[in-house]
């Protein structure tokens, strides 16, 4: 599914701590290609990532500390924008106030309505009734009763008439006579746009000038949703959009079309075929859920969990007082791999790119290095100025390695307590957070 795709294409800035213009254009590269296999039209998915890309490099996502979660931030917050923003609620102004369901046939009007009936009865203590103008099908009559009685809200129908405009007349002015104050009205649908049905719902739309026309569309129609969506909205220039069947694999980018080709809110989404699958739809929550944000979140968490807490204190004390030594440079080292590759760790970290050029760890060097350390005396570790030819020397051997790494260690040692001072100070304040300290 999408959340899937977004994942795998923002994994990229997961993996890599530094962000390059490059990269971010790969990113959203895939980013567009994620939208597009969910079914988001084209041209939205292009207009989208071109804003996402810009923002990410006016935001500085290349100097950040953590690129991939601004990156994830951009995203999320576009992609709520496209949504619309803010949740929007139903007009309940009327008296009674009118709700006209309009869709194809099976996208979920009747189940719907009912839903509704019931979220109005019991969330804001209206008084609804449903009136049942699907006139083709009696089965369709009998649907919405075995809906109402399961809610407790009657039904009006006339299986005698078959004007649907005229139904929902009259289902309008029993309201009005005993005290409803909502009356949702249910309409017959087709399985694809043609004129007879757009006739028709074009005409109870005049004949009743409801306060809300509604349009519902089943999510898993993809790109075809869309195409629906205009049809519908050319006609009845309708109020809202109510996205069903988001509980199974949902198709996402029917929420992301829709609300860019008809610029009309979504108001609710219908999760399963019980009554009180009926969710306000959130712009943002609908983001968070395309994009698995919860997965992205734990992921860092994970990774920051993996520093000990104890040994970076340690650490941050003995580099205040200037005790940095090789026993601590191995702790470091091992501390880091257990995140994973330290290059792309250590470029998270503004300016220390440059000085940590030449260490990159791979295992094996890892190992040359563990046993060059493991073959100092603990002196020699704690005091590495005292290392002087004949100890190198000495060492080497024991190691089984050349003085001319050692001294390469040495070097390196060098930098990377250099670095270490310097985030004492402002810059690497962040990074002592993210060792635990
Ligand atoms: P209508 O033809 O537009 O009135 O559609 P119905 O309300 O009869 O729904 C068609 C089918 O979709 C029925 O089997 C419903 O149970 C099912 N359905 C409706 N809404 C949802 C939903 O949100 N989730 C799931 N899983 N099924 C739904
Ligand atoms: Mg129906």
């Amino acid at each position: 599914n999408l959340s899937d795709k977004l994942d795998k294409a923002l994994h990229v800035l997961k993996g890599h701590g530094q962000i390059t213009e490059i990269n971010v254009a790969e990113t959203t590269k895939e980013v567009r290609r994620a939208l597009l296999d969910a079914d988001v039209n084209f041209k939205i998915a292009k207009e989208f990532t071109n804003r996402v890309k810009e923002k990410a490099l006016g935001q500085n996502v290349l100097t950040t500390l953590q690129p991939g979660q601004l990156m994830v931030k951009i995203v999320k917050d576009e992609l709520t924008q496209l949504m619309g923003g803010e949740s929007e609620g139903i007009n309940l102004s009327g008296n009674p106030s009118v709700i006209l369901m309009t869709g194809l046939q099976g996208s979920g009007k009747t189940t719907f309505s009912g839903k509704l009936a019931n979220f109005l009865k019991t969330k804001k203590s209206k008084k609804p009734l449903l009136v049942a103008c699907d006139v083709y099908r009696p089965a369709a009559i009998d649907q919405l009763h075995v809906v109402g009685d399961q809610i407790g809200v009657p039904v009006y129908s006339d299986r005698e008439n078959n004007d649907p405009v005229a139904i929902a007349q009259a289902g309008i002015a029993k309201a009005k006579a005993e005290g409803y104050n909502v009356v949702i009205i249910d309409t017959a649908g087709r399985l694809a746009v043609d004129e007879k049905m757009m006739a028709e719902i074009s005409d109870i739309h005049k004949g009743i000038q409801p306060q809300e026309t509604l349009f519902v569309v089943d999510s898993m129609t993809g790109q075809d949703a869309v195409n629906t969506a205009k049809a519908f909205n050319d006609i009845l220039n309708f109020d809202g959009v109510i996205l069903t069947k988001l509980d199974g694999d949902t198709r996402g980018g029917a929420a992301i079309s829709i609300k860019s080709v008809v610029d009309k809110p979504i108001k609710f989404i219908g999760t399963g075929e019980k009554m009180e699958a009926i969710d306000v739809f959130y712009p943002s929550r609908m983001a968070d859920r395309i994009l698995g944000m919860g997965d992205v979140i734990s992921l860092v968490e994970r990774a920051q969990e993996q520093f000990d807490e104890e040994e970076a204190r340690k650490i941050q004390k003995k580099i205040a007082k200037n005790k940095f030594g090789f026993d601590d440079f191995l702790s470091q080292i091992q501390q880091i791999k257990k995140m994973g590759n330290m290059k792309d760790l250590m470029g998270m970290i503004p300016g220390a790119g440059k000085a940590l050029k030449g260490l990159d760890i791979d295992d094996d060097a890892f190992k040359h290095i563990e046993a060059i350390i493991y073959s100092m005396t603990p002196e020699e570790r704690s005091t590495p100025s005292k290392l002087d030819a004949s100890r190198k020397k000495r060492i080497a051997k024991g190691a089984g390695r050349e003085v001319q790494e050692i001294n390469q260690l040495l070097k390196q040692f060098d930098q990377m307590s250099k670095m270490m001072k310097m985030m004492q100070g402002g810059g690497g304040k962040k990074m002592m957070q993210m060792m635990g300290a």
